[in-house]
């Protein structure tokens, strides 16, 4: 019998209000049980939102003056994590998939990312001005406060960065905390949310809600308590979540999906760009990062030599159960993400495309079990297939030739989404045209998509609303009241 986990509401690890549960098993693995989660619903939305509401009138955690205090328990949750790294690490790739060294490399993002947050303990602020209004004297000043109650909706993908670029500035601004993991990653959200009540969350700030999105993500869109829905997952659902929450008005925070292109010009470290596009660019997490390259353009004076490179780093990859340490991918998270990515090269072989590496699951015992697919480069891709316009959410890179960085720009710019790039080039003036010119909400030049709390990540047209991390991730979760005072004559 698999160990149940008790979601967390009012301080508490309890079962649905349903009393029923649901499996989750490993991706690698099928027949492995890894787990059990209570199956929540729209009553244990409703239970965890009113304990978050008596939590931030009668608790200390919302009042303006205690940041410091708040950034002291953010401290001591770094601490906790710190301590169980290893063990939390193992879950997640028995729960998502993704490599040991990936699991404990979201860990560390998640650690950076709550002591970047607690820093700002004692640095939220507005601030007073003094202006004539005719003959009189007026004080007018901001208050930075919190939203109230914040849901945080996340995705399979990321179960444990994603869940601390939402969780660290929200609690860091005072506010409570309703979380719905991806229905198929709850364990370690759970996990997660039970420690930050040991590092002293007070009661009620922080609950995590277990179950299908039918049911607890449509009572978090819909809950009046719910002041701000934070979104990270696909396009397609980012669009009715935004239409949901802007019927009632609340704010949103949307990270959706990407099609990221990466641009190799003539002048690149050629070695350094193949290498860094295979080892953290395309394969990581099996493909499923929405900052993957999704998409790679090529200047034909060499394309030979750097396919050569390309195609030789992919074919080195070794595939497998993400707990051997051998291992440099894992399977993909579901069946059916990985039919989704056998469509998807289909399509393109069938309007024409070569399979230059990979195309097939991998054979032999160790692969029956899971969801793997190997590591896969196509070439010859036609303007029709579907890989270039749609995001193909897996191990799967095309990769086209073209003359000159202006064409690598119109053609990186066709699709509807707009997340990050990546240009490979040593001259300063392509990085200045290529920033100019490319519409995306983020660009890494010369190195891997990384992610780090200090600067913002976001994306504009189909990839999102709003940006996490950063001083913006922090003020996202902020109200602001404007107070003007009269002072006297001038
Ligand atoms: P998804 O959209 O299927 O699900 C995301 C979350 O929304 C899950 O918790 C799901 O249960 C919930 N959900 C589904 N329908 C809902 C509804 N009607 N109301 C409320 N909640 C609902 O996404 P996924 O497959 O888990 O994740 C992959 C996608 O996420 C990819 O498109 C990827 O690019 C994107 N992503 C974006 C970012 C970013 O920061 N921009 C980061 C990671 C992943």
């Amino acid at each position: 019998m698999a160990k149940l986990e008790g979601m967390v509401i009012d301080g508490k690890q309890v079962p649905a209000s349903s009393g029923k549960t649901f499996e989750v098993r490993n991706p690698a693995n099928w027949d492995e049980v890894v787990g059990e989660a209570p199956q929540g619903g729209r009553e244990d939305v409703r239970r965890a939102a009113e304990s978050a509401h008596r939590a931030l009138e009668v608790t200390w955690w919302g009042r303006l003056h205690e940041s410091r205090r708040r950034g002291r328990v953010l401290q001591k949750y770094v601490e906790l994590v710190e301590a169980q790294k290893a063990d939390l690490g193992r879950l997640l790739t028995r729960e998502q998939g993704k490599i040991y060294a990936e699991s404990v490399g979201e860990l560390d993002s998640l650690i950076n990312t709550f002591e970047y947050y607690a820093g700002y303990g004692g640095k939220i602020a507005g601030e007073v001005k003094y202006v004539r209004d005719g003959d009189s004297v007026i004080k007018v000043e901001t208050r930075k406060q919190p939203i109230g109650i914040c849901g945080a909706i996340l995705p399979f993908n990321f179960p444990v960065s994603l869940y601390a670029w939402k969780i660290a500035p929200a609690l860091m601004a005072g506010n409570a905390v309703i979380i719905k993991p991806a229905g198929s990653t709850p364990l370690i959200d759970i996990r997660l949310t039970a420690l930050l009540q040991e590092a002293g969350v007070p009661a009620g700030i922080a609950s995590v809600v277990t179950g299908p999105a039918s049911q607890v993500g449509e009572e978090m869109i819909a809950h009046p308590l719910i002041r701000k829905i934070a979104f990270t997952g696909s396009t397609e659902v980012g669009k009715l979540v935004y239409a949901g929450a802007t019927q009632r008005l609340k704010h949103v925070t949307l990270e959706l999906g990407g099609s990221d292109p990466t641009v190799v010009c003539d002048d690149a470290n050629l070695e350094l760009a193949a290498e860094t596009i295979v080892r953290s660019g395309r394969f990581r997490n099996c493909g499923q990062s929405c900052t993957s390259v999704k998409r790679l353009y090529v200047f034909g004076n060499v394309y030979d030599r750097f396919m050569d490179l390309l195609i030789n780093q992919t074919r080195r990859l070794n595939v497998g159960n993400g707990l051997d340490p051998a291992t440099d991918m894992g399977p993909l998270h579901t069946a059916k993400g990985r039919e989704d990515v056998e469509r998807f090269v289909e399509d393109a072989r069938k309007a024409g495309a070569t399979v230059a590496a990979g195309g097939r699951r991998p054979t032999g015992q160790a692969y029956e079990r899971g969801f793997f697919y190997e590591p896969t480069v196509l070439t010859d891709v036609p303007e029709e297939a579907a890989i270039w316009h749609e995001e193909c959410f897996g191990p799967v890179l095309p990769v086209k030739k073209v003359s000159n960085l202006e064409e690598a720009v119109a053609e990186a710019n066709k699709t509807p989404f707009g997340l990050g790039a990546c240009l490979w080039t040593e001259s300063e003036e392509r990085i200045e045209s290529f920033v100019a010119g490319i519409e995306s909400g983020m660009v890494w030049v010369n190195y891997k998509p990384l992610s780090v709390p200090e600067t913002p990540f976001g994306g504009v047209k189909d990839s999102g609303i709003g940006r996490e991390l950063g001083a913006e991730g922090l003020a996202e979760f902020l109200e602001t009241k404007s107070i003007r005072t009269y002072v006297g004559k001038a």
